[in-house]
């Protein structure tokens, strides 16, 4: 665990206990929060797992539910909650929308029992390259790629650097190193490197989007159930900001009318890939207005407060990370304050979550 996990946490912890949070509240909790997951699995992480902060277990997510009711949210759809921000606050109680991101076919197998047994609403976004099985998982190529290594040897800004994959620790400084350097160049040329890696190490990666993400069929049952919003995330899952106008627009526009023929039901919600700063901007938003998006969800991190409605498409959200795995953690995150401490959850750590 990074240091920055270590002293997030005990923060949380701190605002927790000693009751802040609450007291915060009525100037941090808004109207509410957009929670964003990625993987549902009931396995532990592994020892190298870099990936881990994008996945809790079916038992956290259960008693997250029974906490966030417990704590006076109701769970509403994207649908109700574009309606109560368009109408404006009344008298209402904070709401909280679940949001998954990608649609791995966990999604499918473990966090829709869950919300059905509870009779309640959830979001799942779909990159369709992904679910025609042929999309660009490439962070977890790259987690392979390291898996399968005990040395990697990479030019990195033209430089050539080898780095030692022999111990779980070795494999978990590559991955940083790796990701984050990938995160600043152009991302076909990152995903290149990827590629390139994994045929180094012998890494067979065709199969990974058909292993991992839900099918159309498998989209469909979902779709199917009232209780299931299906949202658009673009068709590769490129960072939209780094592509040119006309580009970015395709990539919008033919996941969204690719959704609503699929699912037989109008697409009006979308979620931007990595979502942060460098990733979506207001040129984005502009578009996912255009493109008639009720609402547009971004990593950006925070609650939702009122001034929203003029920022529709443009929404924050609050991870559920791996790393963070305790109802208090998400209690305290929904009442707000830990962003109000400016500079807090933008740290690198934390930024992990975003994919
Ligand atoms: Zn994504």
């Amino acid at each position: 665990m990074s240091r920055q996990t270590r002293m997030l946490r005990a923060l949380l912890s701190t605002l927790h206990y000693s009751g802040a949070d609450l007291m915060l509240a009525p100037y941090t909790r808004g109207m509410g929060a957009i929670l964003k997951l990625h993987h549902v699995r009931p396995e532990p992480a592994g020892q190298f797992e870099p990936n881990r902060s994008l996945k809790v277990t079916p038992d956290f997510l259960d008693r997250a539910i029974t906490l966030v009711r417990s704590q006076g949210f109701e769970i509403l759809s994207l649908d109700q909650a574009h309606q109560r921000l368009v109408e404006g606050e009344a008298d209402h109680k904070p709401f909280v929308c679940f949001t998954f991101d990608d649609a791995y076919r966990d999604t499918l197998e473990y966090a829709y029992p869950l919300f059905k047994r509870h009779g309640l609403p959830f979001a799942v976004y779909v990159a369709t390259d992904y679910a025609d099985g042929h999309g660009d998982l490439w962070w977890l190529a790259l987690e392979k790629a390291i898996v399968a290594s005990d040395v990697l040897d990479v030019k990195i800004d033209g430089l050539p650097r080898r780095l030692a994959c022999a111990t779980a620790q070795q494999k978990e400084v590559a991955f940083q190193t790796l990701y984050w350097w990938l995160r600043t160049i152009r991302e076909t040329d990152a995903r290149e490197v990827v590629r390139e890696l994994c045929e180094i190490a012998r890494v067979e990666t065709a199969n990974l989007c058909r292993d991992l993400v839900m099918n159309w069929d498998e989209i469909r049952q979902l779709a199917a159930d009232p209780l299931v919003t299906i949202g658009a995330h673009t068709r590769k899952h490129f960072a939209l900001s780094q592509l040119p106008l006309a580009a970015a627009r395709t990539e919008m526009a033919e996941s969204i009318d690719r959704i609503t023929f699929e699912t037989d039901r109008q697409c009006e919600h979308f979620a931007f890939p990595y979502g942060d700063a460098a990733s979506a901007g207001p040129r984005e938003f502009e578009l996912a207005a255009e493109l008639n998006m009720k609402t547009a969800v971004t990593t950006r991190q925070g609650t939702v407060q009122p001034e929203a409605a003029q920022g529709l498409t443009a929404l924050p959200r609050i991870p559920m990370n791996g790393e963070y795995q305790k109802p208090r953690y998400v209690k305290v995150l929904l009442n707000g304050a830990p962003f109000a401490i400016p500079g807090l959850l933008e740290r690198r750590a934390s930024r992990i979550g975003a994919r």
